[in-house]
């Protein structure tokens, strides 16, 4: 293990859950521990269509990254709130698409710093790099060297945002996201999720509850709000929906839109 990665796990807190290591335990990963077990059973018997709206967030990032590099010719990536390592990760996505395409990573959560070198397994011709820094932070972002050696702003860029804006709460929230939209060329592009009570209001707002009690205070959002991350910048279609009705797959069944508490879109920056 490198240096930093051993540092990050002595700051890695097993005494109190964390939401990578929730969302890695609900979706099946190894990399978590017994309290954030309890956290994820206790959020999934107030909810049992956690796992089914955990995985359909993940499923949008793959097809809107997917889509950015195929469609769009999008060859570079600012992945804000990375999540524990869990294959396909974006850089995978992308560099089946265009194994040029160079990813930065980021995610304050310590215990996905120690796990970064499984994120940094570039195609030859591809470039990862990954950052340890907050979100609510966007100088150290765009300062960092990841961010720096990586990101050329002569050309697009596709910022992802994916299951981690409820961590961001107002008034914060839509400063630090400008703040990151801002020096990107015209031609890039946000992709967004954005957590929603609106289809199961009592079940995802008793979530949102166990996640409070844990230390991880949530904001969920309404179309409305959720419509607002994007104001100025030209939706993709289908525009603002729910993450399992954007460009669904074909021939896969869809869930049932009770079982979605994640509003998603891609959209270009004119
Ligand atoms: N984007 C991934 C993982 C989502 S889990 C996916 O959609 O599959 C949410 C992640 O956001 C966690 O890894 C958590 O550590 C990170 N996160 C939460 N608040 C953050 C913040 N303020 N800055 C950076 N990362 C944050």
């Amino acid at each position: 293990m490198a240096y930093e990665a051993r540092r990050a796990a002595d700051r890695v807190d097993t005494g109190r859950a964390h939401s990578a290591r929730v969302y890695d335990f609900i979706l099946g990963g190894k990399d978590h521990y017994q309290v954030d077990i309890e956290a994820g059973a206790a959020m999934c018997a107030e909810w049992p269509a956690l796992p089914v709206h955990m995985r359909a967030n993940r499923a949008f990032m793959h097809r809107a990254a997917r889509y950015l590099a195929r469609e769009e010719g999008v060859r570079q990536f600012l992945d804000i709130g990375t999540g524990l390592p869990t294959s396909p990760n974006l850089h995978e996505i992308v560099q089946a698409e265009r194994p040029d395409a160079g990813v930065v990573y980021v995610d304050n959560d310590p215990i996905v710093l120690a796990h970064a070198e499984a994120l940094l397994t570039s195609a030859p011709e591809g470039r990862t790099a990954y950052a340890d820094a907050d979100m609510r932070d966007p100088g150290t972002i765009i300062g960092s060297p990841a961010f720096r050696d990586i990101l050329d702003l002569g050309e697009p860029v596709g910022l992802m945002v994916i299951g981690m804006l409820h961590f961001v709460l107002p008034p914060e929230d839509h400063p630090v996201l400008r703040r990151l939209l801002a020096p990107l060329p015209p031609g890039s592009f946000l992709a967004a999720t954005i957590g929603t009570a609106d289809f199961a209001p009592q079940e995802v707002g008793r979530v949102a509850r166990e996640y409070e009690r844990r230390g991880m205070p949530m904001a969920l959002r309404t179309r409305a709000q959720a419509a607002a991350f994007f104001d100025g910048l030209d939706l993709v279609e289908p525009g603002l929906c729910q993450v399992h009705r954007w460009r669904p797959e074909p021939g896969r069944p869809l869930d049932d839109d009770r079982d979605i508490a994640m509003y998603g879109a891609v959209a270009r920056i004119p």
